[in-house]
């Protein structure tokens, strides 16, 4: 146990170490000439002090130097290569502390995704170009991150006549969220939904929708056990297509800014292309994997404790690394997506506190699913006592999702020294939400009371399915409570400057990594985003519209529309 604490002590003082040497050169005179001087920009650094620079230069994967364009040009040579900005803002490369993106690899090249589509119109001539290019048969699907309440022209739902009028010949599965998933008549025949007969088996019952006459509607709705009958299904990319279908994701990712990720459940053989990629020089977007021994039965938990332990996290670097358990310990104290309250019993906290103790004892850093009010307590009360017999104070225990924390619950965290993951499912789901909460959904997530709290907090979206993953969305979602498609679904909003850092910065912490990422900054690593338009001026409602004109990844470019 001792052991496993070093070595995770190590990860960490290596991590300083770097950038401290990195630094050093700076205090030269003879200082090599950076490889790469941006200038004539708004640079929003995102420091301690949010600072506005004009120049960055850069040094292999380093910022070596921030500030006037004239001192950065006195820093440049001949060989310097330079880049005119021409006013345009650049903020530090945007991290997303959770998000499924290894699991969207198995399906992105065949996933049609609405994400930022606003139009019904332009989704259905999405639906029907897919189909064109579908041989007969062939599966046209979407499996969530969008709802229809995003759709400025003519926000209702799919029903089974559209899809069937849009592909006649084709298998449709069109999923919002993890609410409710839209079938055409030839995918309804596929899973034997039929009038006149029962629901098959595996379908969560009364998921499926009937009309009067008992004829399936093509909805099936529910939470995430009612849509994986449907969803596991689902044909994945071959395995020869699936790094071309990786290739696709992380280009999109990079298209909207994203230039790390913390990732629960970092599947092998995706994964391998990204060691793969980052062997090759070719990596653009760094990973940093939640992952760990689940259980779902008593039995489960001993064999978990047993593994623990064992556990290994920070052997990789500042591109992919295993930083955390989680996101879940014991799956029935896993909360559902759409559910207004948790009864967490004794007996399954008991078995979560066995586990957790044992993550503690190992000096494992813990990241929990954790969304419901009373589960939050719940597992407060367990964490509070295990704190006592091993602290956990300096291992970032966090939560995850916590649309229904409140100020008491983030007190107790903070005085265990624990972070909050924030992940507003109502950039979506807001509409749902308020159908299921009533008014206390205006508080879901509660940004202003957790902003205010002091806590250490960072944005996600807890993507590609639960939610969008396009952080000038959520930014837009944060600053003006305004879910997809316009509707105010949020009271509790933030200032854009907050709400920028906790999608930089504070995110930096979240994966372990505020030496190197989260601003623009001497020493750190140069992932930065030229943007279209100045985060810090444009009217708030256009937030959601601003488009990276160019991302960089420890100082490559990796997507560029200049
Ligand atoms: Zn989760």
């Amino acid at each position: 146990m001792a052991r496993i604490s070093r070595r995770f002590s190590r990860g960490l003082s290596r991590r300083f170490a770097i950038a401290i040497t990195v630094l050093t050169p700076l205090l030269r005179a003879q200082q090599p000439a950076p490889d790469l001087v941006l200038s004539n920009g708004k640079i929003i650094t995102v420091d301690e002090r949010f600072s506005i620079a004009q120049a960055v230069a850069i040094q292999g994967d380093r910022i070596v130097a921030v500030g006037t364009n004239q001192e950065m040009a006195r820093l440049a040579s001949a060989n310097t290569r330079k880049i005119d900005l021409q006013g345009r803002a650049v903020i530090p490369g945007l991290i997303d502390n959770h998000m499924h993106l290894l699991r969207a690899a198995t399906t992105w090249q065949r996933e049609l995704r609405f994400d930022g589509v606003e139009s019904r119109k332009q989704a259905v001539n999405m639906l029907r170009a897919r189909v064109k290019a579908a041989a007969p048969g062939e599966w046209i699907y979407s499996i969530g991150g969008w709802t229809h309440q995003q759709f400025a022209d003519d926000p209702k739902p799919f029903t089974r006549e559209d899809l069937d009028q849009i592909a006649p010949n084709n298998p449709v599965s069109v999923q919002e969220s993890y609410y409710q998933i839209f079938l055409n008549t030839r995918a309804l025949q596929l899973f034997g939904i039929q009038a006149n007969t029962p629901d098959p088996e595996e379908f969560v019952k009364g998921s499926i929708l009937r009309d009067a006459h008992g004829t399936p509607t093509g909805v099936i709705r529910g939470d995430i056990p009612a849509t994986r009958p449907v969803s596991a299904k689902l044909p994945k990319v071959a395995p020869e297509n699936l790094e071309a279908s990786t290739r696709a994701l992380v280009e999109d990712m990079n298209r909207a800014g994203l230039t790390a990720v913390g990732v629960p459940g970092c599947n092998t053989d995706v994964l391998e292309i990204f060691q793969k990629w980052k062997s090759q020089g070719k990596l653009s977007i760094r990973i940093f994997c939640v992952d760990g021994a689940v259980a779902g039965t008593p039995e489960q938990v001993d064999q978990a404790i047993a593994q623990i332990p064992r556990m290994k996290l920070f052997q990789g670097d500042n591109s992919i690394d295993n930083i955390f358990f989680g996101e879940t310990v014991y799956t029935p104290l896993h909360d559902p997506m759409f559910a207004t309250k948790s009864n967490p019993t004794p007996e399954q906290l008991q078995l979560w506190r066995r586990m957790a103790m044992e993550i503690a004892k190992a000096g494992l850093p813990l990241h929990v699913h954790a969304e419901l009010h009373d589960t939050i307590d719940a597992f407060l009360d367990q964490i509070e006592a295990i704190n006592k017999e091993h602290p956990i104070k300096n291992l970032r225990w966090t939560f995850a999702h916590v649309n229904q924390i409140n100020a008491a619950q983030l007190d107790r965290m903070k005085k265990l020294g624990m972070y909050a993951a924030v992940h507003p499912w109502a950039v979506i789901n807001g509409g749902i939400m308020h159908d299921e909460f009533g008014d206390g959904a205006y508080d879901m997530p509660p940004l202003a009371t957790i902003q205010n709290s002091g806590i250490e907090w960072g944005l996600g979206t807890d993507g590609t399915a639960a939610n969008q993953y396009r952080p000038f969305t959520t930014l837009d979602f944060a600053v003006t409570g305004r879910m997809v498609g316009g509707v105010k679904v949020l009271h509790q909003t933030i200032g854009r400057e907050d709400a920028l850092i906790a999608h930089t910065r504070k995110n930096s912490y979240l994966v372990f990594e505020e030496s190197n990422l989260g601003s623009i900054q001497a020493g750190k690593l140069a992932d930065l985003v030229v943007l279209d338009r100045d985060y810090l001026s444009v009217p708030a409602e256009q937030i959601k519209n601003i488009k990276p004109a160019m991302t960089m990844v420890g100082g490559r470019i990796v997507y560029d529309a200049r």
